[in-house]
Formats: structure tokens, C-alpha cells, sequence
């Protein structure tokens, strides 16, 4: 046991990336393995929410458009995200949701291969990046359809009847990472254009999507970025395609002059066609200043953390001796986003009765308990205390208490 405790001490103090905890406002006596569900609180993004209701929208009034440059963010916080995902500027704006953002890209790829008509994706890929497909193919009729592969090797199950590739590059409910790049250059072979959601892989990982010559991507803020609830999703278009690329909802604020006040719509001739209505400006500029936290990080670095936090908090969950009654859901090292899955029929309870005790994960349906690792705010001690605290749980069998049974509306 003293072993174990210096070595997470030497790893705390040897951690380059510690001195960003001081950036967030993290309750006391609490462990955060949930920021791949919403991020924690930066201090400069609570200073800005209140500099930009007060001031900007206070007294600056209608004049901060300009004066606050509020007309550019979705632009320069686009910028911001393409640092941090592996993409050269003016590739990336900040608009709406992911839904409503896979709803466009869907559609602007269909159109580009018009003499095919599948969209193809995973089974178990996020529910609403489904559902938006569904409703698109159900609006477009005739011979749209959705086929859906086997997550192992896509890559061997694509043929060129395919239109569009839409994945998530980290599995929501295993924390199975995609290879990217491979699946990318199979799909190009057959001349299918790749729609990749990022939402569990911004601001966890590197990503590298010019590299990868993804065609299409999109991600959300609210997770590892840290943007706040509900912040405003992005939206990658390789350069490449934006002379051919149109998406539906051809909205003013996507309008080549949105100022001149035309009649008929004329799409912007880059990613802010993707623009729809106006910009929701307070939660964008809480974002822009949450983004300003990534400015020195080095990606590569915090994928270096986040592999060492799961490998000591799997070590330490094997030597508590608990291991074997959470069966690791999650593929090896190699093969995952930053996140751990673990089963359990008793997941739900598991996972309240580690919340009392101060330790924030969270539940997917059906028996899967999430642990979240952001690189950004814990620390190798945090990983000792959640192990504890676990072991204490399932040695005693607290989670069968009726107030961890009941489940609450959002899980
Ligand atoms: C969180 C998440 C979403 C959320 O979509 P919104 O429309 O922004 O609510 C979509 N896709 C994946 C894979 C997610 O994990």
C-alpha cells in the first residue's frame, strides 16, 4: 500500500499538466470522472459569462455586434476547435447542435454522390446521430436508405453503393476508438465521403483530421471542451469540398452577404454556409474563453496522461481485488477513446452509490458504469480515492441499498 501511494505521488508531481486543475472551479471533495458528459467550470469562462451579460449585452447593447465582434465568433471559435482537432484554419465554424449539424452534412454528402442513395454507420452508434439519418432518409423517400455495419472492420464492408460514411470515432458506451485514418482511406477507395462525429474525441485525444483527409466532421463543446450545458456544437468541411458542398437549412446567417438583405438565398462560399440562424452569443463567448484554457496544451501530452490515468486506475482497481466483478468493457489501450466501461447489472446503483461518496461517473444503459478521464483537471491521487471508495462499495454491497435503486430522468 505505501508503494502504491509513492508512486502516485511521484506521478502527481511529475504530472506537466497538473497546474491546470488551478483553471477550474471543481467543488470540494469531489472527483469528476464525467467531463465526456459535460465539462467542469473554467474560472475564465465564469468571468466572461458575466462580462459578456453585463457589459457586452448591459451597456455595449446592440453596438456589440461590432464592438464585441459577437458577429465573428462562430468563426473564430471554429478557429479555436480546429487547433484542437487537427485542422487548418477556416475549416471549422461554431454552430447549433451536433444533431442538427449531422442533418446538413448528411444531406450536402448526399447531394455530392447523387446516383447512390445509402448512408451507412454503426448499429450501436449515438441514438440521435441515428435518428437524424432516419428522418432524413424518410424526408428524401424513394431509394435512401440506411444500412448498418459491424463495428470490426468497416472497412471490409464497404461497397460503392455507399454515399456517405457517417461514424463516431469513440463508441459512447465502450470507449472503442475507431482507426480513423484507415477506415477513412478505405472508404475514399470507393469514393464514399466520411462524415466522423468527434463528440467523445475533442479535447480528450489528438485528432488529426486533415491528416486523415476526413471529408466531414462534427463534434460538441460541452464535453471535454468544457464549454458549459448546451453550448453550441461545430463543423468541420474539408477546404476540398466547400465550392461543391450545399446543406438545406439555408438560413440568413449562412448567406453569402446576410447584410444586404437579398430575397433569394446564396450560400456563403465556405464552412459558414453552415450557419443557420443567429449565433447564440452568450453561450458561444462562454465557450470561446472555455476553449482559451487548451491554448498551451499540447494534445499529444494529454493523450500521454490520459492513457497513464487509466492505466493506474486499472492497476489499482486490480490490486483492491475488485477487478473481477467489473468486467472491463473497453477495448486495450490502443483501441480506446478516454474513457472506461465496466458491467454490471447493478451499474445504475454502482454508480449512485459512488456519486454519495463524492465520485461523479455515469450510467449508459443498459448495465454499462462510464468513467471519464480528462487530462486537464485529475490527478493520480483522485484516481487512488475513486478506486477506494469503489472497492468499498462493492465489497460491501452498498449499492443494493433502496436510494441507489431509483433512477432519476437523466442518468
Ligand atoms: C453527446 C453526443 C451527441 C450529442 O448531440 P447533440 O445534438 O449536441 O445533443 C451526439 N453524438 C454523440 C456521439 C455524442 O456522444
Amino acid at each position: 500500500m505505501n508503494q502504491i501511494k509513492s508512486t502516485i505521488s511521484r506521478l502527481d508531481s511529475q504530472d506537466t499538466l497538473a497546474s491546470y486543475r488551478e483553471a477550474f472551479l471543481l467543488p470540494e471533495n469531489t472527483i469528476y470522472l464525467d467531463g465526456n458528459s459535460l465539462g467542469p467550470l473554467p474560472k475564465v469562462a465564469q468571468r466572461r459569462a458575466g462580462e459578456v451579460v453585463e457589459q457586452q449585452w448591459g451597456k455595449g447593447l446592440i453596438t456589440s455586434w461590432n464592438q464585441h465582434d459577437w458577429i465573428s465568433l462562430p468563426a473564430r471559435v471554429g478557429d479555436k476547435i480546429a487547433r484542437l482537432v487537427g485542422a487548418k484554419e477556416n475549416q471549422v465554424v461554431c454552430c447549433d447542435t451536433i444533431s442538427v449539424n449531422v442533418f446538413k452534412l448528411l444531406s450536402g454528402a448526399l447531394a455530392m454522390r447523387p446516383s447512390r442513395f445509402v448512408i451507412a454507420t454503426t448499429q450501436d452508434n449515438f441514438p440521435t446521430d441515428i435518428y437524424m439519418a432516419q428522418g432524413l432518409v424518410k424526408q428524401l423517400g424513394g431509394e435512401y436508405e440506411i444500412r448498418y455495419l459491424d463495428e470490426e472492420n468497416i472497412a471490409g464492408q464497404l461497397t460503392d453503393d455507399i454515399a456517405a460514411l457517417m461514424l463516431t470515432q469513440v463508441n459512447f458506451r465502450t470507449g472503442r476508438k475507431l482507426d480513423m485514418q484507415a477506415i477513412t482511406a478505405a472508404a475514399h477507395e470507393k469514393d464514399i465521403l466520411t462524415v466522423w462525429d468527434l463528440a467523445h474525441s475533442a479535447g480528450a485525444f489528438e485528432v488529426k483530421l486533415d491528416e486523415c483527409e476526413v471529408d466531414f466532421a462534427v463534434g460538441c463543446s460541452y464535453k471535454y471542451l468544457n464549454g458549459g450545458p448546451g453550448a453550441p456544437a461545430f463543423i468541420y468541411v474539408a477546404q476540398r469540398h466547400q465550392a461543391n458542398y450545399t446543406q438545406p437549412l439555408s438560413g440568413w446567417m449562412g448567406h453569402k452577404t446576410p447584410f444586404a438583405f437579398t430575397p433569394d438565398y446564396e450560400p456563403h462560399p465556405s464552412v459558414a454556409q453552415n450557419l443557420c440562424g443567429t449565433p447564440s452569443v452568450i453561450a458561444m463567448s462562454v465557450l470561446d474563453a472555455a476553449l482559451s484554457v487548451f491554448d498551451n496544451v499540447s494534445m499529444s501530452e494529454l493523450d500521454i496522461k490520459s492513457k497513464k490515468l487509466q492505466q493506474v486506475f486499472l492497476s489499482l482497481l486490480e490490486s483492491s481485488e475488485i477487478a473481477h466483478l467489473l468486467p472491463l468493457a473497453s477495448p486495450l489501450e490502443d483501441e480506446r477513446g478516454s474513457q472506461l466501461a465496466f458491467r454490471h447489472n447493478e451499474a445504475y446503483a454502482i454508480c449512485q452509490a459512488w456519486i454519495s461518496e463524492g465520485v461523479i461517473a455515469d450510467f449508459r444503459a443498459p448495465d454499462i458504469l462510464r468513467v471519464g478521464f480528462a487530462p486537464l483537471y485529475l490527478s493520480f491521487t483522485d484516481m487512488q480515492q475513486a478506486v477506494e471508495k469503489l472497492a468499498a462499495i462493492m465489497t460491501g454491497k452498498q449499492y443494493l441499498n433502496t436510494e441507489f435503486q431509483s433512477k432519476l430522468q437523466v442518468t
